[in-house]
């Protein structure tokens, strides 16, 4: 028996987000209006220093010069969706064109703050419940009417392009207003939930019974659950959660055709995994309305702390001892030497990123080493108990602890990036990062041809740059790479730049046994390299399912499957 759900649906009826509408980010960026810049000047003279940066400030253009394509969806189809929807459920106004035209990837950032989005949906729909959003997908396919989810819009591959394909329109389908949590089954460890409740107002309102979902992405502020289910999402302490595909146990999807219902289930051996076939599902098989996660009870002991190795090869074995010992860490991370290096000199300030620390460092040989964070949860015994077996393993292999002071700055600083992003691109600086997976085996070959890759590429566009990665998901049989470039950009050709280093990073992973994409998704930016992921047959597999699903494939367009056969 769900345990409390009447008082659970009753206090978040409509409201996990906050109440209302959530709150809006910059059109151009990430974060609200009020944020503060968290780019330190002495940051800012290394990358003059290094990469070089704009001789004057480039700043995103006024919202009043965003050049919108035409809206093409005429009188009547609009006034048949408000029939549906109401007044209040659909709207084209500027602003909400523009906020919907792209997803937070560097290129969209770069479009989006030079006013040229290129693409932008007709109108913004914002249905309210499952059956609104059969309804809708229904009407939309008789209409000829493309339909981009739009969870969050936090997609880094283009997963929220509005592209319409042969289609007379395009809208986004916004979940914000699906926004419930549904109930809480305490017995079971699971919680209902609509799939446009974000991520942090979920937490929120687990914390707030003792428990936690443990789902954290760096863009845990901004994401719906419903756009981490169709990402495949996988958030930093995933070493200790999993990711979102473990989290999830049953789903609601509506599709133009139909719908697909799977219950909350700890397991199931009725033929293949349908769930995992619709988690990943990026909207080109329908829209995820509702999901039913795992919960767990929120940890009353965290301990982050930092440890050096002499290089990445030593840490990359001490990762793996631990997860092939299960003795792994919640969160386990491990920056190269280069990320070490960047991390340490735009760190400043006291700890082991200060002058002392870094004299300390250089002084027992781990000047040039590589900086990792183990970060365990739990209940103060186990993690006690976990915690000394860890760090017994990894003195096996140089491991040199330098306390939680480094741990609590990176927990600290996690969801800082994507800020920092908005204020390198105001000073012409590129930065960019891409995702990947292998076994164990490959793992560091792979690191150094995709490393290699991104600086050959760069240095060809005549923007040399530095190229950084981290492995931050573990798992016994290998490990995620991480990459961050950043580098001047190249003024007038920003998007070729990109679209260079992108192509020559996607062939590097693919030729050394990589997955094209640990956890970002296909969306628009992935898709070249599909094939060879899945095989022809694959390929053909899934797009039969769609073809079941969504015949007229109105279902965003062009993400994940190519739009020509
Ligand atoms: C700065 C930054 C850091 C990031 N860090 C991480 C990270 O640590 N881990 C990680 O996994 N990802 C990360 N991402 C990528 C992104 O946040 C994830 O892909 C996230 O899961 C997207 O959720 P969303 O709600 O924003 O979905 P959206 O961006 O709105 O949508 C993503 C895709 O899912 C589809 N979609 C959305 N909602 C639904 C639905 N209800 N049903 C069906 N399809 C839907 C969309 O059409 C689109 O194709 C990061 C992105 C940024 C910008």
């Amino acid at each position: 028996m769900a345990e409390g759900t009447h008082g659970v649906q009753g206090e978040a009826r409509g409201e996990a987000n906050g109440g209302g509408a959530p709150a809006r980010m910059r059109w151009w960026g990430w974060g609200e209006a009020a944020h503060p810049p968290v780019l330190p000047a002495h940051a800012l003279e290394f990358l003059r220093e290094t990469v070089g940066v704009a001789e004057r400030p480039r700043p995103p253009v006024a919202l009043a010069r965003v050049r919108l394509p035409e809206a093409l969806l005429d009188r009547d189809a609009l006034a048949r969706l408000r029939e549906l929807l109401g007044a209040e459920g659909v709207r084209e106004d500027r602003l909400e064109r523009v906020l919907h035209a792209a997803g937070k990837g560097y290129p969209d950032l770069v479009r989006m703050r030079a006013g040229q989005p290129g693409e932008a949906p007709d109108a913004v729909a914002y249905p309210r419940d499952h059956e609104q959003l059969r309804a809708l997908l229904e009407l939309c396919a008789r209409l000829s009417v493309a339909v981009v989810p739009f969870g969050g819009g936090t997609s880094v591959v283009g997963g929220v392009a509005p592209l319409r394909g042969e289609h007379r329109g395009v809208i986004a389908l916004d979940t914000a207003r699906m926004a419930a949590v549904r109930g809480l089954d305490r017995e079971s460890a699971t919680v209902t939930v609509q799939a446009g409740v974000r991520a942090s107002a979920l937490e929120h309102h687990l914390a707030m019974r003792g428990l936690t979902l443990g789902h954290f992405p760096q863009s845990f502020e901004y994401v719906t659950l419903g756009g981490c289910a169709a990402t495949r999402s996988a958030g930093q302490a995933s070493s200790g959660y999993g990711a979102i595909e473990k989290m999830v146990l049953g789903l609601r999807l509506a599709a133009p055709a139909g719908e697909i219902e799977l219950p909350a289930l700890p397991a199931s051996a009725a033929g293949p995994g349908l769930r995992q076939t619709l988690v990943g599902s990026e909207g080109a098989l329908g829209v995820i309305s509702e999901l039913s996660l795992r919960v767990r009870a929120a940890p009353r002991e965290r301990v982050y702390e930092g440890f050096f190795f002499e290089d990445f090869a030593a840490g990359e074995r001490a990762l793996r001892t631990l997860a092939q010992e299960h003795a792994l860490a919640d969160v386990a991370r491990l920056s190269d030497e280069q990320e070490t290096r960047m991390s340490l000199a735009l760190a400043g300030g006291g700890g082991v990123k200060g002058r002392a620390g870094r004299a300390y460092l250089a002084l027992r040989g781990y000047g040039g080493g590589c900086l990792a964070i183990l970060g365990f949860e739990g209940e103060r015994e186990e993690v006690a108990g976990r915690r000394g077996r860890a760090r017994e393993l990894i003195r096996g292999f140089g491991a040199l602890a330098v306390g939680r002071g480094a741990g609590e700055a990176w927990r600290a600083g996690r969801f800082t990036a994507p800020y920092m992003r908005d204020e390198l691109l105001t000073h012409g600086v590129m930065v960019e990062t891409l995702e990947t997976a292998a076994q164990w085996s490959r793992l560091r070959a792979l690191h150094d041809a995709v490393a290699g890759a991104i600086e050959r590429a760069l240095r060809a566009c005549g923007t040399p740059g530095l190229v950084m990665c981290h492995i931050s998901h573990v798992y016994e049989t290998g490990a995620s790479l991480y990459f961050t470039l950043i580098a001047r950009q190249r003024e007038g050709d920003e998007i070729g730049q990109w679209r260079a280093v992108k192509d020559a990073a996607g062939e590097a992973i693919v030729s050394g046994g990589g997955t094209i994409t640990h956890h970002h998704a296909v969306g628009r930016d992935h898709l070249p390299w599909m094939e060879r992921e899945l095989g022809a047959g694959g390929l053909a597999a899934l797009r039969a399912l769609k073809h079941e699903l969504d015949p007229a494939a109105i279902m965003n367009p062009g993400k994940l499957l190519a739009l020509s056969r």
